[in-house]
């Protein structure tokens, strides 16, 4: 991933000032439309995502976290820090969920542990879906593996990643208004169920797999 990939890089020039930076959209802007539209995706990527990064560099100038990876910033910092430096994380994470040539179904191990623990893909999408529709405010609802293993259906709101409580992150939906408005008004609902088109489970399950 693009963002531990420039950790790295950093670790091993360790007097080089440290600026994050939003890796570019995977897809052309018009790639994710009709569920995502171009306009849409240059506000949240271009503007919002962006944002989160030119501040986060601002925030850590001069500060300890200047030297650490970001997965660190989300886990050792809070306030406004924490929350610029998981909202860079998180975007990042969301945008490389989604493709313009998904793969529908998730496959292999994933598939098995997604079956055994919620019946059926359908299942889960229905639960997560329900829950992005139930979350009050802002906030990201994510699919992740907790500490024994088992996957989770995890709400969390502002900025909140489930880095910072020991689970592994797999998959995340933005409910964050910015992330539909454009396109759906307040019909959050219907535009993670249009969502689901755009998520690549190939994706998925090669973070899954990873352990
Ligand atoms: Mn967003």
């Amino acid at each position: 991933m693009k963002l531990l990939f420039l950790t790295l890089l950093f670790m091993t020039t360790d007097t080089a000032v440290k600026t994050f930076t939003l890796a570019p959209l995977p897809y052309e802007y018009t790639a994710l439309a009709p569920e995502i539209s171009e306009e849409t995706l240059r506000y949240h990527h271009d503007k919002h995502a962006a944002a989160y990064v030119a501040k986060l560099n601002e925030l850590i100038a001069g500060t300890p976290y200047e030297k650490m990876s970001l997965e660190a910033i989300i886990e050792k910092s809070d306030g406004a820090i924490f929350n610029n430096a998981a909202q860079a994380w998180n975007h990042e994470f969301y945008f490389a969920t989604l493709s313009p040539h998904p793969q529908h179904e998730p496959e292999g191990a994933l598939r098995k542990a997604i079956d055994a623990q919620f019946g059926s893909v359908e299942k889960l999408k229905e639960q997560m879906t329900a829950a992005a529709a139930a979350l009050f405010g802002s906030g990201w609802v994510w699919l992740a593996e907790d500490k024994s293993g088992k996957l989770a259906i995890f709400s969390g709101q502002n900025a909140d990643n489930p880095l910072r409580h020991g689970m592994r992150p797999l998959l995340c939906i933005d409910v964050w208004e910015h992330a539909y408005y454009i396109d759906y008004r307040n019909a959050r609902a219907d535009s993670v169920k249009a969502l689901w088109k755009r998520i690549d489970w190939k994706t998925v399950g090669e973070r899954y797999d990873r352990r």
